[in-house]
């Protein structure tokens, strides 16, 4: 469909499950060379195995995104054991919930220092790499909740998710010159295992929501980082993509009864 980016290098953060499993599965199908991230090594490693499995080329490393050293350790050994960072998938997030009252400090902190200053820490590592070859595709997996929607017990994590587009746009200003992208992925609801911790009946409702009447799945996800990292997206920068089945488009419930 695109421009190969076989042989690229990339790296994917929240890569041991879920949506990042996915994006690092797609890419390792477009030939590319995986540096597969999360803070527990064994997943990452059964990720790894998977796209070597398939005739890939994966590695896996395990890295906190809230840890500045360990976003430095990984951006070092991808350029070690690949030659170059020409892929960010800054994917890691958590999406815990608490609602204003019973929120505290940490609550929000913890939210906020893993998907906003985690993305921040993420990209700022892979920017050297990426300056030096003068190219460079960086995605980030915000959310509809905060830049599109609300739900309860989400305003840490919606302005976590709205704050990494803020932080986009500056990024794809900044970097533009240097032939880096910065872009982002608004999925709805994509059928994950932290999704599934929420209990079946919020699924249920989640599903029931969606115009497609079903969750996304990761690949849903995993098929726009691929189109936001081709060569023919080469001119789209600082944007945002809705992956939700139309999850955002009824009015109200009425919308829904067709
Ligand atoms: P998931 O199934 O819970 O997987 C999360 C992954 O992130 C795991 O591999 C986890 O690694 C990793 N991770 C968490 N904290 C980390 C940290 N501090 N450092 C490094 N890795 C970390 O989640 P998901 O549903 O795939 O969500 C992935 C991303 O998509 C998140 O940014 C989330 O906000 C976003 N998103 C998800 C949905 C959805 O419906 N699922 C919708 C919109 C946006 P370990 O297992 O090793 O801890």
């Amino acid at each position: 469909m695109f421009t190969s980016i076989n042989r690229h290098s990339v790296i994917v953060t929240g890569a041991g499950k879920g949506i990042g499993r996915g994006i690092a599965l797609r890419f390792g199908l477009e030939g590319c060379k995986l540096l597969v991230v999360s803070r527990k090594l064994e997943g990452a490693a059964a990720v790894a195995e998977e796209i070597v499995a398939a005739g890939g080329t994966a590695q896996a490393f395990a890295a906190d995104v809230t840890r500045q050293g360990d976003m430095e350790a990984m951006a070092r050994t991808a350029v070690e054991s690949f030659g170059s960072i020409d892929i960010l998938c800054a994917n890691a997030g958590i999406f815990p919930t608490a609602t204003l009252g019973a929120m505290t400090e940490a609550d929000f902190d913890v939210v906020i220092g893993t998907n906003l200053k985690g993305t921040f820490l993420s990209v700022s590592a892979c920017l050297p790499a990426m300056k030096a070859k003068r190219f460079g595709r960086i995605i980030l997996t915000s959310s509809i909740t905060g830049p599109v929607t609300g739900s309860p017990g989400w305003s840490h994590y919606g302005a976590s998710k709205a704050g990494q587009l803020g932080f986009m746009r500056t990024a794809a200003i900044e970097l533009a010159p240097y032939g880096i992208t910065v872009n982002a992925i608004l999925p709805g609801s994509i059928a994950t295992d932290g999704l599934a911790e929420l209990g079946d009946d919020c699924i249920r409702k989640m599903t029931a929501s969606v115009p497609m009447r079903r969750l996304g799945s990761v690949t849903d996800v995993a098929n726009a980082a691929l189109f936001f990292a081709s060569a023919e997206a080469a001119y789209i920068t600082g944007q945002s993509l809705v992956v939700d089945g139309g999850q955002i488009l009824p009015e109200s419930y009425a919308a829904l009864e067709n």
